[in-house]
């Protein structure tokens, strides 16, 4: 199959600025996400596709290459040409997008003692403009891991415990070199654990936990804006040896809304009048957050004229305090005519008086050119 265009995978523009980029990547990469779409094996495609571009893309150095030479300028640098092999990888390569660390980390990941509390998760979710604003629950379908029940999380045969690692004494690390030059790494023997398990629970294979997907209902507080993370305390991965489990981190980011635009708690919607309305006045339905109201338009409006409706905005998350819904007013201008609208636009346009504005622009052209 012919390689795509990575400017294509992420939908920018060639001269897509690095915040674009890294946008449009995170947008792709919550679509395609394997937690949204378990199984799907086209969704896993495109998100290791649309990895690849932004690792590409993402870096001054490879995109120079790439723009001069396409896929073969970047071929053999990290994985573009060959690809992400797992998603593991990509999380490891990029999890900072998703707003730092790996989706899963490492559950053996700490070093020492016997009954750590658990790693943090962290999952995506996008949730509406209402939804948001007035706040919602949500039920999220999500991938973690189950303590081991035969084992207990220790991961050992029931009756035999683990053995003290015999390459780095049970300190975890290992240190090498000589002199001054001493370098100190990771145990390779046991990953850090100081520990290794002699005879692996049947059960678990050693894990001490199992993969199990669960379904979990979030709280999204009112007010909650775009990009915030959520912390769920103790429903991350669980502790070894029966500790505590760790926290999950919900990374929630908000839909554009058709009609509103979030500007601190106002939101600010544009609403289209006819030039008849603007001059008149008029009572017009506009979009709420709750639904439809009526706003009375003052006769005068003029355009990108600013109408507030006081306590129709998003509440404040800290003090509930709701802001204001801002009217934007656009003015029309009709492209097509009837013949009957040509002929009162006429006869208007005979009468019409110059405002005070028009009259002191043109009496300043007489005074520059007259
Ligand atoms: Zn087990
Ligand atoms: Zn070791």
């Amino acid at each position: 199959m012919a390689k795509r265009d990575y400017y294509e995978i992420l939908g920018v523009a060639k001269d897509a600025d690095d915040d674009t980029i890294k946008k449009a990547y995170r947008k792709l990469a919550m679509k395609h996400h394997p937690d949204r779409n378990p199984g799907d094996k086209d969704a896993e495609a495109k998100f290791k596709e649309a990895a690849e571009a932004y690792e590409v893309l993402s870096d001054e150095k490879k995109r120079a290459r790439y723009d001069q030479m396409g896929h073969a300028g970047v071929e053999g640098m990290g994985h573009a040409g060959g690809g992400f092999n797992s998603m593991e990888d990509v999380f490891a390569q990029f999890g900072d997008v998703f707003g730092g660390g790996r989706l899963f980390e490492q559950f053996f990941g700490q070093r020492g003692g016997d009954r750590g509390q658990g790693a943090s998760l962290k999952l995506p979710l996008e949730i509406s403009f209402r939804e948001a604003a007035f706040g919602c629950s949500k039920t999220i379908d999500l991938k973690r891991n189950e303590t081991c029940e035969t084992c207990n999380g220790s991961g050992s045969k029931p009756g035999t415990k683990p053995t003290v690692c015999r390459l780095c004494s049970g300190a975890g690390m290992i240190r090498q070199g000589q002199g001054i030059f001493i370098v100190q790494t990771t145990c390779p023997q046991c990953g850090g654990a100081g520990k290794v398990i002699a005879d692996p629970c049947t059960s678990c294979g050693g894990e001490g936990a199992k993969p199990k997907k669960i379904t979990l209902k979030v709280r999204i507080p009112p007010g909650t804006d775009d990009n915030s993370r959520l912390r769920v305390a103790g429903e991350g991965e669980p502790g070894r040896d029966g500790g505590p489990r760790g926290d999950l981190y919900v990374f929630v980011s908000v839909a554009a809304d058709p009609f509103f635009e979030r500007h601190n708690n106002d939101v600010v919607c544009k609403v289209p009048l006819t030039y008849a309305q603007a001059a008149m006045g008029a009572e017009i339905d506009v979009p709420t957050l709750e639904g439809q109201a009526t706003l009375r338009i003052p006769s005068g409006t003029q355009p990108s004229d600013l109408l507030r409706m006081r306590g129709l905005g998003i509440p404040d998350p800290e003090n509930g305090r709701r802001g204001d819904q801002i009217v934007v007013a656009t003015i029309q201008v009709p492209k097509r005519l009837s013949d009957r609208q040509k002929e009162l636009l006429r006869e208007l346009g005979e009468i019409e008086e110059r405002s005070g504005e028009q009259r002191s622009f043109f009496d300043k052209i007489k005074k520059m050119f007259g």
